[in-house]
């Protein structure tokens, strides 16, 4: 019986702008392939073009694969046998394997000129035809070749596609695809500055880190046959290629900004947890079985299988992702979310340096709410009752008013309850004083709570009272170096409503 080798995958980004959710897919499904069959996965950095590549860009990147839970065994910051993993540290290899190609004349230098190139396209293009380099160098020989690049005059290397050739390779995601050699023209192996070019470098790296599994976006397929015919040419065996669907926006167009939030660092900033943005982009285009999508990631590892995913394009349902978010606030810890929380409640300016208790409150606060929101940036708009309490301002508004108005009694007997109260910091407290202003008043239901509400939230609607009064009153009891805007009690609050109220 034969085993399977250990499937090698590896996830290469260009180091050239933010993670975008469909690259990040791209690393998730190869993650997932990896760590599903004890596999080994890669990070590569595809850094060759140097003037759009930036160190920045590399940390980011980085930085948004661990947030969403991705791991890799070897890499540019993890070692491993196959190093370096930036192909700009990889330029000596790119170079002696060039000069191979050279040596067995499957590669020639070219000394065309741009702007000759650029007159071969447009010729090409006025007859109709796909542009392709003509080949006027391929002709030149070898030793006259190297007398002139040797005089430096300007060269690049290009590899010479056999001729009419089927190139043939069975996609694991698309099926048998078919390229002819001769709409191929000789690809640019190192350019004159001696940099490699991108379906070159590609392929030297896949090959000598002994990738098994070529998992990518199909805006790459057809660069697949040129790679296979440069693996043909060391007489490597190829990897297997997997060519997944790219995300789309809901119209169909390739998902980019004018859809909205794009990249890793959006969805992150929007307050999306990375447990459900990565849940959700393992469900764009493979499912792990009817009514079984909310999964841990570990399990859709254990799950995953190429053959299971679909041709067909991801289209990114924001509401969807929502819904996965929901799923996964209400799953997350009160003190992660706590934490979590802090950098919105910054940005509202209500919280500055959190101390322990502030935080402690914070988790008991922030849970609740996180409850009732999409993501972690709409949690400034569920919490305003606690941080931003102002009587007058709930009363300028019409229906505030209105409703107060017709509850002058009961908010006049709650000012006063409240003025000889305990603090009602938990349920059962404020159940307790609710039950003494029924008998106080008389009323019940909701012409007793509704007033309440008004009264000491200052809205018409929001968390449940039960949850929100102790909130207020855990508030009220911070210190001045809480790090957190100062929260007036239930008492201070009904007192000063009353008094806007003129009741
Ligand atoms: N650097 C390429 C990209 O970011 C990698 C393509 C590949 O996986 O071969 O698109």
């Amino acid at each position: 019986m034969t085993s399977d080798p250990i499937m090698r995958v590896r996830f290469a980004p260009s180091p050239t702008g933010h993670l975008h959710v469909g690259n990040a897919r791209t690393a998730l499904f190869n993650w997932l392939l990896a760590r599903g069959s004890g596999g080994t996965f890669i990070l590569r950095i595809e850094d060759t073009d140097v003037e759009r590549s930036t160190p920045e860009s590399e940390r980011a990147i980085i930085e948004d694969l661990r947030w969403l839970g991705l791991d890799w065994d070897e890499g540019i910051d993890k070692g491993g046998d196959c190093g370096p993993y930036r192909q700009s540290e990889r330029q000596h290899i790119y170079r002696a394997h060039a000069v191979e190609l050279l040596s067995r004349a499957q590669a020639y230098r070219c000394f065309c000129l741009p702007e000759q190139l650029e007159m071969d396209r447009y010729a090409a293009l006025r007859q109709g035809q796909p542009p392709k380099y003509v080949g006027r160098c391929r002709a030149i020989p070898e030793a006259e070749a190297r007398a002139r690049a040797e005089r430096g005059e300007p060269a690049v290397i290009r590899f010479r596609v056999p001729e009419n050739r089927d190139v043939v390779f069975n996609d694991l995601v698309r099926g048998e695809v078919r390229f002819s050699s001769d709409v191929i023209g000789d690809p640019v192996l190192l350019r004159s500055d001696g940099t490699p070019a991108y379906n070159y470098a590609v392929v030297i790296d896949d090959a000598l880190m002994g990738i098994t599994h070529v998992i990518r976006g199909e805006d790459h397929i057809s660069n697949t046959p040129r790679q296979l015919l440069l693996y043909e040419a060391f007489g490597w065996p190829p990897p297997a290629f997997a060519h997944v669907s790219l995300v789309l926006g809901p119209d169909h167009g390739v998902l980019s900004k004018r859809h909205g939030a794009t990249s890793v660092a959006e969805f992150r900033a929007r307050g999306y947890l990375p447990e459900a943005l990565a849940n959700y982009l393992a469900l764009l285009g493979w499912s792990p079985g009817e009514g079984d999508e909310l999964l841990p990631i570990a399990e859709l590892a254990r799950r995953f299988r190429l053959e299971d995913v679909g041709r067909s394009a991801g289209v990114f349902d924001v509401e969807k992702l929502a819904w996965v978010n929901r799923h996964y606030l209400k799953l997350a810890a009160p003190d992660r979310l706590a934490r979590l929380a802090v950098l919105y409640l910054q940005h509202a300016a209500w919280v500055s340096e959190p101390s322990d208790a502030a935080l402690a409150f914070l988790a008991r606060v922030v849970a609740p709410a996180a409850g009732s929101v999409d993501r972690l940036d709409q949690l400034p708009g569920r919490l305003h009752f606690l941080f931003d309490y102002s009587a007058p301002r709930a009363l300028a508004n019409d229906a505030v008013r209105g409703e107060a108005e017709s509850a002058r009694a009961v908010i006049s007997a709650l000012a006063d309850e409240l003025a000889s109260s305990p603090p009602l910091v938990d349920r059962e407290t404020f159940r307790a004083m609710v039950a003494r202003l029924r008998e106080r008043t008389g009323q019940k239901g909701k012409p007793l709570l509704h007033p309440i509400r008004l009264a000491l939230t200052g809205e018409p609607e929001g968390l449940e009272l039960d949850a929100a009064v102790p909130a207020i009153e855990l508030g009220a009891q911070l210190g001045a170096d809480a790090g957190i805007r100062r929260i007036p009690s239930a008492a201070e609050r009904a007192a000063a409503f009353r008094a806007a109220l003129g009741a």
